[in-house]
């Protein structure tokens, strides 16, 4: 008798559980608000990237109710063919507006702008030139490409400078290179330095591709992200990539640049093409959410502060809060075991905070990832410090007194 063909799929789950690196995912029943329920127990959300607490904000619940009244509960086809609503370019214009850009293109997804652009943009002739510690969506669009790839190290300049002066002696000549960088690196918290970056890049005639999820709605002026964080300008970043799924609050990626980039960008790029376009709840949330940063800008303000006060406690208990300078802020805590144990127990003190290990984060650099919330209060941080402050303690992981 022949083997059962889909016995690998019960073996490779059954070996990830075994190691234990199987996703072990718990589920929020309600919103995602500051206090939530999960899995049956009410806690503090620290984990979400809901930096600017959107997601259930009123504004942006009633742009998606009239929406689906107005237009519906879906868009009936891909923006290609029948699905381009007037919603999706209002949304467009407003973004570009934002981000003081001549345009911007929305995709379904961050991962879907970054795995179907980058392979449109560099291919067989060109080199792409990546920062180590690049999120997984740039890695697949790159591996998608099929260009020539090369690493520097992270947020190292003179690594890149050194990269781009290789690739100058090519031959024969690569036709395009293409510099890209996240903006804010998710796991670390630290910001790439796009200045330094472009002016290299610039010097070599090399395009700079950022990918800012994590800086909309925390850098830069009013929120608009690192391309305004660090006065650069459209000559200087041609792409600006980013995503409604965290401080917007929403879903759906975006890029932003020239009229000819999002021409380009949606006239080749295979995950625009092929893929249905947002439901108009989605879009009228997004165009909410636009709205809020240009009414609200404290709302940032409030994050920062927030910020500065949770890495200031948490430093003076005494852990090790890595290098981040963003509201992302990581516990390190080195062993896998001792992350998934402090996630455990904080959990239980009614505060959901995720480990991040091994695979995700090199062996020996696990943590806890923070992630601050501009709708937290003031006694809801103390909840959360207090907390940690005990189970640090508790754990060994910071001295007792
Ligand atoms: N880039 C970075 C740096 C991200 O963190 C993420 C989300 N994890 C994405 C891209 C993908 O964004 P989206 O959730 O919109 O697909």
């Amino acid at each position: 008798m022949s083997r059962d063909p889909t016995s690998f799929l019960g073996d490779e789950y059954s070996a990830l559980v075994q190691s234990d690196l199987d996703w072990k995912i718990r589920t929020l029943q309600g919103p995602s608000t500051p206090w939530c329920h999960i899995d049956g127990k009410k806690v503090l959300m620290l984990c979400s990237n809901n930096y600017l607490g959107l997601t259930n904000h009123p504004a942006l619940k009633k742009a998606a109710v009239d929406a689906v009244t107005t237009h519906g509960a879906g868009s009936g086809s891909v923006r290609a063919i029948a699905g381009n609503m007037d919603l999706h370019i209002q949304l467009e214009e407003r973004l570009a507006h934002f981000k003081r850009a001549e345009a911007s293109l929305v995709y379904q997804t961050g991962y879907a702008v970054n795995s179907g652009l980058i392979p449109q943009l560099v291919g067989e002739q060109d080199l792409v030139v990546s920062d180590e510690l690049n999120h997984g969506s740039i890695i697949d669009g790159v591996r998608l490409s099929r260009a020539e790839r090369a690493v520097y190290k992270h947020a190292d300049t003179a690594d890149l400078a050194r990269v781009l002066d290789e690739a100058e002696k090519h031959s024969p000549q690569y036709r395009r290179i293409l510099v890209i960088t996240d903006g804010v690196f998710s796991m670390d918290g630290d910001i790439a330095p796009l200045d330094e970056i472009a002016k290299v890049s610039g010097e070599h005639g090399a395009l700079v591709y950022v990918d800012d999820a994590h800086g909309e709605g925390v850098l830069g002026e009013g929120g608009r992200g690192i391309v305004s964080h660090f006065h650069l300008d459209r000559r200087q970043v041609q792409i600006e990539m980013g995503t409604f799924s965290k401080a917007f609050g929403v879903v759906g990626g975006h890029v932003s640049g020239s009229r000819d980039l999002t021409n380009f960008a949606y006239n080749k790029s295979r995950t625009w093409l092929l893929s249905g376009s947002h439901p108009p709840a989605v879009a009228a949330a997004c165009i909410a959410a636009i709205d809020v940063l240009e009414n609200e800008p404290e709302r940032v303000q409030t994050l920062w502060r927030h910020t500065r006060h949770f890495k200031k406690s948490m430093s003076d208990l005494g852990f090790d809060i890595g290098k981040s300078e963003s509201p992302i802020t990581p516990i390190m805590v080195g062993e896998a075991e001792v992350a998934k144990k402090l996630s455990a127990r904080l959990f239980e003190e009614g505060v959901f905070a995720l480990p991040i290990v091994f695979p995700m984060v090199a062996k020996g650099k696990a943590r806890i990832r923070t992630i601050m919330n501009a709708a937290l209060t003031p006694e809801d941080l103390d909840f959360a410090i207090g907390a940690f402050g005990k189970i640090g303690k508790e754990l060994a992981i910071v001295a007792q007194h």
